[in-house]
């Protein structure tokens, strides 16, 4: 922090260096000069079981803490709010002590600077939210890409140095923007290249081009014939699960076969795979099953009489989530007529649509810690990577432990619906600021060039603050973070 002649200080958390005034905040909105001081303007959050979820007691000054956390194991300092290491030559803004079941436990907090960083998106529909690969954007600029789907869901990758840093200006603040505004479980509104537009939040339904959708589907066609085979039999001659990529028949499904159901002569415009199981019926769209369909009988061929076809001969045709559905006759020329769905066969449908999970969206940070804020937390920085790989410093973000990937550095996954609100922030290099502790045994800290002098007790840490302030709030933790999970802590 410099002073400088006109009265404004310099803050040095991140590499912007705003020159500050008194009484206002620098670019990020997250540091002020406040008293000829820069002060961190979110309170240091700390966690405590004790409080419901979601519980909050209001921000107070350390100067005014009475000590009441109680137990050490009742409580976890996060690093929301806590400032940062950068330029990481010094130690942590906290470094704490904890004991745990008699163990000794230090957790460095810090807020990290993540400009390799990015979200995976899952988006629970079928419906076709582009081409994999297609570009996605927010208000314009290129913010990610779509990439491959998976079981009932549509994924995007977002965010990520190539788009912070290696657009344009406007590429980077927009990707930056709409990271941190999905880290923090707003909705962000989505269009995809060639494709949908669709409004994302974390733990919210999508909404593609409008429509909010409900359902996930059951499964694709295939496994939807599978789980409901045998309940059709009797009620129907045939059913067709109609899916954007595994359409299923049940009269040629194995499904089918194992239980005598009778050939009907039908035939599939699609790629046949194996028996019962179609590729490529239509091409993806927003209509059934994921398909561009809106008349499912357009998927079928002539009926084959020498195969079984006959006047009379009835179909159910419905989607995976049992959203659309359609009940046909055979008539005297072996083509299909709308008819009403019989009351028992409409229990059936039922059936697929209870059998759906709510759709939703799941937003998942993803960054890498192996930087240099490293530094902050130990005087050779491989040590503690080596220490995360061989799972002896546990890894959380605000206080909800974080998934580290195999191999080198330190990369992070974590869920943001489980940290509490706001815990992210931004800086206009542009960056992602994100909350991050490790947590280790006392003796390994030391043995891993820990910083042992700025080890502190969690009711130290929060009477002194640090550089930035000795603001905090205590908040009851969510259901995943260290102090609420079954399993143990490292
Ligand atoms: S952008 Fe924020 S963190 Fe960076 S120097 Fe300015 S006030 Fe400090």
């Amino acid at each position: 922090m410099n002073q400088r002649q006109d009265g404004k200080i310099r803050c040095d958390a991140c590499p912007v260096m705003c020159y500050i005034a008194e009484g206002n905040s620098g670019a990020c909105d997250r540091y002020a000069n406040h008293g000829g001081q820069i002060v961190r303007l979110d309170p240091l959050t700390i966690l405590d079981r004790r409080l419901a979820a979601g519980d909050s007691v209001k921000p107070f000054l350390g100067a005014n803490w009475d000590g009441g956390l109680g137990q050490e194991d009742e409580v976890f300092v996060t690093a929301i709010g806590a400032g940062t290491t950068y330029p990481d030559y010094k130690p942590a803004p906290f470094i704490v002590s904890r004991e745990i079941e008699g163990v000794d436990f230090v957790t460095v907090v810090t807020e990290a600077i993540f400009s390799y960083c990015g979200v995976k998106v899952k988006i629970d529909t079928d419906r076709h939210l582009g081409k994999e690969g297609a570009v996605v954007r927010s208000s314009g600029e290129a913010v990610g890409l779509v990439i491959t789907s998976e079981y009932g869901s549509q994924m995007l990758s977002l965010g990520g140095v190539d788009h912070l840093t290696g657009g344009s200006k406007g590429e980077g603040r927009e990707t930056c923007d709409a990271l941190m505004r999905l880290c923090n479980k707003e909705a962000v509104e989505l269009s995809i290249d060639g494709g949908a537009t669709v409004i994302v939040q974390a733990g919210q339904p999508p909404i593609v081009d409008g429509v909010r959708e409900e359902r996930m589907r059951v499964g694709c066609g295939s496994a939807t014939i599978g789980m409901f085979a045998s309940q059709w039999q009797g009620l129907v001659d045939e059913v067709v699960v109609v899916d954007d990529h595994i359409t299923g028949v049940v009269s040629e499904h194995q499904a089918g076969k194992v239980i005598d159901w009778q050939e009907t002569g039908i035939r599939i415009k699609g790629r046949r795979s194996t028996p019962g199981r179609y590729f490529q019926v239509a091409e993806p769209g927003l209509g059934w099953g994921g398909t561009d369909i809106e008349d499912p009988l357009t998927i079928l061929g002539d009926w084959n009489a020498a195969k079984g076809a006959r006047p009379g001969l009835t179909l159910l045709m419905v989607s995976t989530t049992g959203e659309q559905f359609g009940y046909y006759c055979l008539d005297d020329d072996l083509v299909p007529q709308p008819a009403p769905l019989p009351e028992t066969l409409q229990a059936t449908v039922d059936l697929i649509t209870e059998n759906c999970e709510p759709a939703l969206c799941t937003v998942l940070f993803m960054g890498g810690a192996g930087g240099s804020l490293r530094a902050g937390a130990t005087r050779n920085p491989v040590k503690l990577t080596r220490s995360v790989q061989k799972k002896h410093t546990a890894v959380s973000c605000g206080g909800v432990p974080a998934y580290v990937w195999p191999g080198g550095g330190i990369t992070i996954m974590v869920d943001v619906l489980n940290l509490p609100d706001n815990a992210f922030g931004y800086v206009p290099t542009p960056a992602i600021v994100a909350p991050l502790e490790f947590t280790v045994r006392r003796e390994d800290y030391h043995d891993l060039g820990g910083y042992d002098d700025a080890v502190r007790s969690i009711t130290k840490a929060i009477e002194d603050g640090s550089e930035y302030g000795v603001n905090s709030r205590v908040v009851g933790p969510g259901p995943n973070t260290f102090l609420t999970r079954d399993d143990k802590e490292i």
